[in-house]
This record gives structure tokens, C-alpha cells and sequence, in this order.
């Protein structure tokens, strides 16, 4: 099967090419890339007015598969992952039962295999249950096909435990997926500590609860010498923290989420659960210090931490309905906003963010397009204007604080493997 992709915007950072290129992909690989290709009775994909990107990988998801299907699905997830222009998602251990062994890494490999429209990779707890007092067997889990170890949800409390937990990790090349959190500071919370806490009468989780982790990991980092990635960073201090770490050249990266930089406290409608996440929003100045950490490069990439909950759970009571929100379909779109139509930096820098410097994270074989390595590609509009409408969603839950918005660009077309796997015209599996 051949893809003929002609007349793109073709924007490979990696390379550093941003040039008007045709695209012919083969077998399933990239077979050519000129500025005119020609291949008669092979199958032409229009790209005029596109960007041509190497496929987008998403470090941080939960699919719930297995055991939490009624709110995701393997399936259903990677539809919503194509539909947001990724080709591949790494997905959190906090399964039931837990990502803690050789078994579940295998099935999640395996169903994926079977079920899934992009490609999957699994994270492997760092915890036996994600319970915080034992290894998983981390060793086992990696050759099952874990890329990384985390127990993302919870935060390791105990440093003796993550100290171990980082030297395995160094000792296997795998990278310590780090969710920062003190749980003595963060008890009780539900959102930001700070007036709309206090105004709302909610329980406040203040910023140096993320601080006093990424403080002490990053003294871990420098101890064993593992790779440290801080997932979902959300405050200024942190970022900072990060910076300093790299000036002094730890093997440290960083992601935030696209509503971490979208969204502040203040933006939060009352008690709405679809603005419920750890860690929460925060306030104007943190959102300030992540868009300058992912412009100056302290921030390695955009990870959505998409996280389904149906309906059904999220419409409890605030404090007790559980924390986290959608984001794969929307992330592209926010980052254009956000980033792009406002001026602060370039498209090769945006696609970078999405791609090469989030795959490089993990040690990924992703996010180029190079000739022979497999036609991942994503194919994005910056001016088609579109609206979100999550009834709509390919994912089975629909707990997203953007539903509604007006955006400027999104996906287009996702391919794996080259295939066409989704497009906005025709929803997913159209060839
Ligand atoms: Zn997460």
C-alpha cells in the first residue's frame, strides 16, 4: 500500500526541514521526499494549505484498559489519539489491575496490537499496586515492552523507595516518570490554593506540594544519575527548578499539559468537575512560567495526561468526584492558540514540542520523518476554524473543560504505518 502526500508544508525539526515537499510513503515506511514526486495509480492525499509533521506522540495518557473499560478503552483511546493528530501515546500503569508486572504489560501490548488505531506503549508502576512501599518488578516489565517506569497519580512518598526506584531505572535505560506531590501538603485539596479556593470554600493544594518533590527528586536525579521526566509540572517554582537542574546538566526533561497552560484557577465556572485535575489549575503567574519553560526549552513537551472519567463518576459532588480531564483531541488546537496565533513562537518550535523533543524524553524511536523509518505522519490546518463539541468525541468519556470553544487549526489527517488511520472529514478509519 503506497500514500502519495503531495504539496504539504512539510516541518521536520529533527532535520531541520520546513519546505514544500510531496511525500510518498510505501510499505508502510517513507519512500521518498522531493519537491515533486510522481507515482501513477498510487493514492493521492491533497496536503495544499497543510503542515506535513511527523506523526505526534503523547507521553502521558490513560487508556483504563484493563479493568476501568466502562471509562476507556484501548480502542476507544487511540481513536481519540488519532483524532488529536498522535500516532503514538505512552499509557500510564494506573490500571486495574495496576501496570506493575510483566502480564499486564504484555496484555495492554498485546490488545494494542489487536484494537489500536495508533501505537501504544506502555509506562510500568514503579510500585507494586502503585502502592508506594515495594519495586514492581521493573526488569521483567521492560522486556514485556515497558519505555518507561511511573506510578503517575500518586507520587512516590517514600525517598528511600524512589532512590532504588532510580537507581533500577538507570540500570535498565529506563526513564523515571515523576508525579510530584507531597500528600502532607496536598491533603483535602480539590483545587489551587489561593482566592478562588478560599471564595469557593474548597479544600486548597498549594503549589509547594508539587515544589518539595520536584526538589527532592531532582537531588535524586544528581544521586543515581537516572533520567528524571517531571510529568504534568504546573508551577512557576518548579519550572525554575528545572531550569537551574539542566544548567547543571542533569538528565532531567519536563512536560506540561495543554490545560495547564490554557487555563488558570480563575477560569474555573464554580463548582465544576470538568475543571478538576491534579495537579490543579493554577494561578496567572504559573501559566506565565510554563509558556516561557516550553519557549526556552526547560519544558521539553506538550503531554495531554488525557484522563476519561464517564459521566457518571464526574458528576458527583465536587470534592468527591475524581480528578483529571480529557485532552487528546484538543491539544493540538490549545497549542496553537496558546503559542502560535499569539505570536510566541514558530511552527518548527510547536511541532518540535509534539514530536522529536517529546519523543526524545523517553528514548522513543519517534517524531522524525526520515526516508525508510515508518510513515507516521500527522496533517494539520493553523487557520481551519473549528469548534469542539465532546458529545462528538471518539473517546467514551466526555470530561473536558473545553467543550464548546472556537479554535483556529487542528488535525487533519493521522497516519500510522501508512495508513490513514483518521480524518476530520470522515472520522476515523476513512481510506
Ligand atoms: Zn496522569
Amino acid at each position: 500500500m503506497s500514500l502519495l502526500i503531495k504539496g504539504g508544508r512539510v516541518i521536520d525539526p529533527a532535520s531541520g526541514v520546513d519546505a514544500r515537499l510531496d511525500v510518498l510513503t510505501k510499505d508502510g515506511k517513507i519512500a521518498a521526499m522531493d519537491r515533486r514526486l510522481e507515482a501513477p495509480g498510487t493514492r493521492t492525499v491533497d496536503a495544499s494549505g497543510l503542515v506535513v509533521a511527523p506523526g505526534f506522540v503523547d507521553i502521558h495518557v490513560h487508556l483504563r484498559e484493563p479493568g476501568i473499560e466502562h471509562a476507556e478503552t484501548i480502542e476507544s483511546g487511540t481513536r481519540a489519539a488519532a483524532a488529536g493528530g498522535f500516532t503514538a501515546v505512552c499509557c500510564m500503569p494506573n490500571t486495574i489491575p495496576v501496570n506493575d508486572s510483566a502480564q499486564v504489560t504484555g496484555f495492554i501490548v498485546d490488545r494494542a496490537q489487536r484494537t489500536g488505531s495508533v501505537r501504544v506503549h506502555p509506562i510500568g508502576a514503579i510500585s507494586k499496586g502503585s502502592g508506594g512501599k515495594r519495586l514492581a518488578d521493573i526488569g521483567a516489565m521492560r522486556a514485556a515492552g515497558a519505555v518507561a517506569i511511573s506510578d503517575d497519580g500518586l507520587p512516590v512518598m517514600d525517598s528511600g523507595l524512589m532512590r532504588r526506584a532510580m537507581k533500577y531505572a538507570a540500570s535498565f535505560g529506563l526513564t523515571v516518570i515523576d508525579h510530584c506531590e507531597d500528600l502532607n501538603l496536598s491533603a483535602g485539596g480539590d483545587i489551587h490554593e489561593g482566592v478562588q479556593s478560599m471564595r469557593l470554600g474548597l479544600g486548597g493544594i498549594p503549589g509547594c506540594s508539587e515544589d518539595v518533590m520536584v526538589a527532592r527528586d531532582l537531588i535524586l536525579a544528581a544521586d543515581t544519575g537516572a533520567r528524571v521526566h517531571i510529568a504534568h509540572i504546573s508551577t512557576a517554582a518548579s519550572i525554575e527548578m528545572v531550569r537551574q537542574a539542566k544548567r547543571l546538566g542533569l538528565p532531567v526533561t519536563a512536560e506540561v499539559t495543554p490545560h495547564h497552560f490554557a487555563l488558570t484557577d480563575e477560569h474555573l465556572p464554580g463548582y465544576d468537575s470538568n475543571y478538576k485535575m491534579r495537579p490543579p489549575l493554577r494561578a496567572n503567574a504559573d501559566i506565565e512560567a510554563a509558556i516561557a519553560g516550553l519557549l526556552d526549552g526547560t519544558i521539553d513537551c506538550i503531554a495531554t495526561d488525557h484522563a476519561p472519567h464517564t459521566g457518571h463518576t464526574k458528576m458527583q459532588e465536587f470534592e468527591r468526584c475524581p480528578f483529571g480531564v480529557t485532552g487528546l483531541e484538543t491539544a493540538l488546537a490549545l497549542a496553537l492558540k496558546v503559542l502560535y496565533h499569539t505570536g510566541r513562537t514558530s511552527l518548527g518550535k510547536l511541532v518540535s514540542l509534539f514530536t522529536d523533543s517529546a519523543s526524545r524524553c523517553l528514548g522513543l524511536p519517534h517524531g522524525r520523518i526520515r526516508r525508510g523509518g515508518p510513515a507516521d505522519l500527522t496533517l494539520f490546518s493553523t487557520e481551519r476554524g473549528w469548534s469542539y463539541d465532546v458529545s462528538r468525541t471518539l473517546s467514551k468519556s466526555r470530561n473536558s473543560p473545553f467543550d464548546g470553544w472556537e479554535f483556529r487549526g487542528g488535525p487533519v489527517a493521522t497516519i500510522v504505518g501508512g495508513e490513514i488511520v483518521w480524518t476530520a472529514e470522515a472520522g476515523i478509519r476513512a481510506v
